[in-house]
């Protein structure tokens, strides 16, 4: 079932600009209207100042600008990683996670929000959460821009707090697409997300700064590569042959990794973006020296990047996390394939970050009598 609320986050530029039109007013209003939005993080209409008073009157009428609901939050013990469980207009959950990295020699300070882009999810992964809750709806683009819109507006609050030691910075730096649900089975929304967030009317976000992570449904990964925005590509690989991929990722049987594998060095070609293979280690699942020699080999040449994860302890009991020196051999065998990989440390396992935690203990608590 689709969602059925007049969220103006919901419209696209174009839709928007008919909006403004019908209501009798100039087509540049509509800009305006997007810098209060994205510009200023407002969150009535009544806010937006120099629109006359007439069409904020209109726009209330006619559409509303509703935001999420936390009804949870958790901050890790580092305080690096803050998870919020969102109430959707129809009642229904959903999780994001804002995830924060200092800077290092390489790499800029960057602020990260997660998105969840479905209500649950159908792929069924067998590791996953989410996964095991089962598919309720997708989301709107209104409802995933309002996630970033949430923490934007939290951390630009928290900015400004401490605007004296600190200059104000971009809140948000970069989008991930990993939360709940598969991005690119709620393909149209989901990249009207994108455009929005890539857009000068809308976040102003670089394409480098937007990931999307897919098990791997190849057909819209084809049809990624042919769009405008190069974002970048991450796939939840986990293992290196079909019959175990069947069983931790079930899409495989549909797309196996004979149809992967080219259909992501297809997307470097067309878009110059190197894709990033996801690499959840599970002990005595997907560890071992042989799997990480399969791995090296299955991505022989290709221009690619791998994160291996150690897994979260609480995500299924029966997955427990390789242990580190595991993931150090698991690396050096690709460092020594010339495979280019980097070690990822779960960031908020104390407080549940895994896809689909919290929430799964809110549908726990909400139904104990
Ligand atoms: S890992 Fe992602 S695609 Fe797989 S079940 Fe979980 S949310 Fe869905």
């Amino acid at each position: 079932m689709e969602t059925t609320h007049n969220n103006i986050i919901d419209l696209s530029y174009t839709q928007l600009k008919e909006l403004v039109s019908s209501l009798g007013e100039p087509a540049y209003r509509a800009d305006q209207l997007l810098w209060w939005i994205y510009g200023k993080l407002a969150t009535s209409f009544e806010e937006m100042t120099d629109l006359p008073q007439s069409l904020r009157q209109k726009l209330a009428e006619a559409a509303s600008l509703s935001g999420l609901t936390s009804v949870d939050e958790k901050i890790s013990a580092d305080e690096q990683t803050r998870k919020v469980l969102f109430r959707l207009d129809d009642g229904r959950t959903i999780e994001s996670s804002l995830m924060l990295y200092a800077a290092t020699g390489s790499s800029r300070e960057r602020r990260t929000v997660c998105v969840s882009t479905q209500v649950g999810c159908t792929m069924g992964c067998s590791f996953c959460a989410t996964g095991q809750q089962g598919f309720e709806r997708n989301l709107s683009p209104g409802e995933i821009i309002g996630q970033i819109l949430y923490f934007m507006r939290l951390v630009g609050a928290e900015q400004k707090n401490n605007e004296e030691q600190a200059p104000a910075r971009r809140p948000v730096t970069n989008v991930v697409f990993m939360g709940m649900g598969e991005p690119l089975a709620n393909y149209e929304k989901v990249w009207q997300a994108v455009v929005t967030l890539n857009s000068k009317h809308g976040l102003g976000l670089g394409a480098r700064q937007i990931t999307i992570s897919t098990v791997g449904l190849v057909p819209q990964i084809r049809r990624l590569a042919g769009e405008s925005i190069h974002v970048e590509l991450a796939i939840s690989l986990h293992a290196a042959n079909d019959a175990l991929r069947n069983k931790l990722v079930p899409v495989n049987k549909k797309y196996p990794l004979s149809h992967l594998i080219p259909a992501c060095r297809d997307y470097f070609k067309k878009t110059g973006r190197r894709p990033t293979f996801e690499y959840v280690l599970f002990q005595g699942v997907n560890d071992s020296v042989n799997q990480a020699h399969e791995l090296a080999h299955l991505l022989e040449r290709m221009n690619c990047q791998v994160n291996l994860i150690a897994g979260n302890p609480t995500a299924c009991k029966e997955f427990t996390p390789s242990p580190m020196k595991m993931v150090l051999a698991f690396q050096k065998i690709l460092s020594d394939s010339g495979i280019s990989s980097t070690i990822r440390v779960s960031k908020g396992v104390d407080i549940e970050a895994g896809c689909g935690q919290l929430r799964s203990r809110w549908i726990a608590n909400s139904s104990t009598p």
